[in-house]
């Protein structure tokens, strides 16, 4: 299946969660399991023969193409969470959003030094969380191989921010 056939299945809802914000909706992707596996399918296929050890994935919406990826590339998973929801030892970072303000979390065992690691979230926007989360991942001394988006906002410039890793989006608006 195509990225342009995912891309038409994408929801645009107007001024959420603020006035302004044209937010892109992934939930009819997740609804329909030829769509998630091939949303899938394009984030995970080009690690098949690269050895990658863990996926590190945003909450929340990156927990579930992250948790596919996973999955097919039989490596394990990092999880990085909003504040207050990791019950471990964890290190953070913060950053500006396109609407607001955020700092994420993640285990300071979530990845161990040398480990290869993909980032994997749902929609790149203006770059901070991403640029943030690798950032995290490099602290842990691990090395992100690449981070990868469903869709990438382009009119945004959220590459900008992520110049220092490969960056790769199937659904560009
Ligand atoms: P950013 O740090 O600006 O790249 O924001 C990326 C994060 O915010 C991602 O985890 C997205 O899920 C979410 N996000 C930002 N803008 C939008 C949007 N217009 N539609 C859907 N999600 C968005």
């Amino acid at each position: 299946m195509k990225a342009e056939t995912i891309k038409r299945a994408i929801r645009d809802v107007p001024d959420f969660p603020k006035p302004g914000i044209l937010f892109k909706d992934i939930t009819p992707i997740l609804s329909d399991p030829k769509l998630f596996r091939a949303a899938v399918d394009l984030l995970a296929d080009r690690h098949l023969k690269g050895r990658i050890d863990k996926v590190a994935m945003i909450e929340a919406r990156g927990f579930t193409f992250g948790t596919g990826v996973a999955l097919k590339l039989g490596c394990g998973i990092a999880l990085i969470r909003k504040p207050g929801k990791l019950p471990g030892r964890t290190i953070s970072a913060s950053y500006e959003l396109e609407y607001g303000s955020a700092t994420l979390h993640t285990h300071t065992d979530a990845i161990l030094p040398g480990e290869r690691v993909l980032l994997v979230d749902d929609l790149l926007a203006t770059g901070g969380t991403a640029a943030a989360t690798a950032g995290l991942i490099e602290q842990l001394g691990g090395t992100v191989v690449e981070i990868e988006f469903l869709i990438e906002l382009a009119f945004l410039k959220g590459r900008a921010k992520l110049t220092r890793w490969p960056v790769y989006a199937p659904v560009v608006f």
